[in-house]
């Protein structure tokens, strides 16, 4: 299993209790883990009354990996509001993450009438030099598949409205933001690091500086 803190792979080693209370026949069971990378405490929680499914108590969200750093801080911050409240609210979720996706596609020059159009002009980049890497295609277009994503336009006076989310989708909405963050922001930043590293090279040497 991934530990939901740190998300390194780690050997499930629990620790199961379980608590029955005089009232009733049915225990709640709970085990616990403490990660050997992070050290911090994982807990899960089954109610045997909701279907016997261990559910993640501690941390309430399991961590989907550090946002790099290269992402502009209100970006950052409303993807991670958007894995926070992920498991109390799909909706909210997807409402923060298509906020954020909008704010990002904007900021790139991708503008239209709502977002679903946004996220087709992305798509249809014909730009050579901001081509769209294949992962970003992908999960890009698995989020115009939800029926609810393309229904309801998201504009600038309905860009937090708080929809119907279809199952998976709120999840997904995250994956397209992850996807983002990598070919809007870190990708570009090392490139532009390498060049420089590269110019410097050839300076030192006395030799012109790279193209591009
Ligand atoms: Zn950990």
């Amino acid at each position: 299993m991934k530990c939901p803190h740190c998300t390194v792979s780690i050997h499930a080693a629990w620790s199961a209790k379980s608590v029955v209370y005089q009232t009733t026949t049915t225990p709640f069971a709970y085990r616990s883990m403490m990660c050997p990378e992070c050290s911090k405490w994982v807990i899960e929680l089954m109610d045997s009354n909701k279907g016997g499914v261990w559910a993640l108590v501690e941390p309430r969200a399991a961590g989907r990996g550090p946002v790099p750093p290269e992402v502009p801080g209100a970006i950052a911050a409303d993807y991670l509001e958007a894995c926070n409240v992920l498991p109390l609210s799909p909706k909210a979720s997807a409402a923060l993450s298509r906020r954020c996706l909008q704010s990002m596609l904007r900021a790139r020059g991708y503008t239209a009438k709502d977002l679903a159009k946004e996220v087709d002009l992305l798509l249809a980049e014909t730009d050579a030099s901001k081509a769209i890497p294949v992962s970003l295609r992908t999960v890009v277009d698995g989020i115009r598949n939800f029926g609810n994503f393309s229904a309801h336009p998201i504009t600038d006076l309905t860009s937090l409205q708080v929809i119907d989310v279809e199952p998976e989708e709120a999840e997904w909405c995250l994956e397209v933001l992850e996807e983002c963050f990598d070919h809007f922001y870190v990708r570009p930043i090392q490139a532009a690091k390498r060049k420089a590293a590269l110019d410097a090279k050839l300076a030192g040497a006395g030799k012109p500086i790279s193209k591009g």
